[in-house]
């Protein structure tokens, strides 16, 4: 669960986010200009102030 930094109200998960009118996605990668792909990042909106939250769930094989 995560909660809206701003203020703190439970936030709603596993939102999509898209480049317009491509339906590519975005992606997170290692650095580099053809870095490895790490995982497709999630959404999460709060549903109080709207705040937009990028998170993925796999962090651990980045480090
Ligand atoms: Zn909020």
């Amino acid at each position: 669960m995560r909660k809206c930094l701003r203020c703190h109200e439970e936030m709603v998960e596993n939102l999509d986010v898209k480049v317009d009118m491509q339906g590519y996605g975005i992606r997170i990668t290692t650095k580099g200009v053809f870095g490895t792909t790490v995982e497709k990042p999630k959404v999460a909106v709060c549903p109080k102030c709207g705040e937009v939250s990028l998170y993925i769930e796999n962090f651990k094989s980045i480090k």
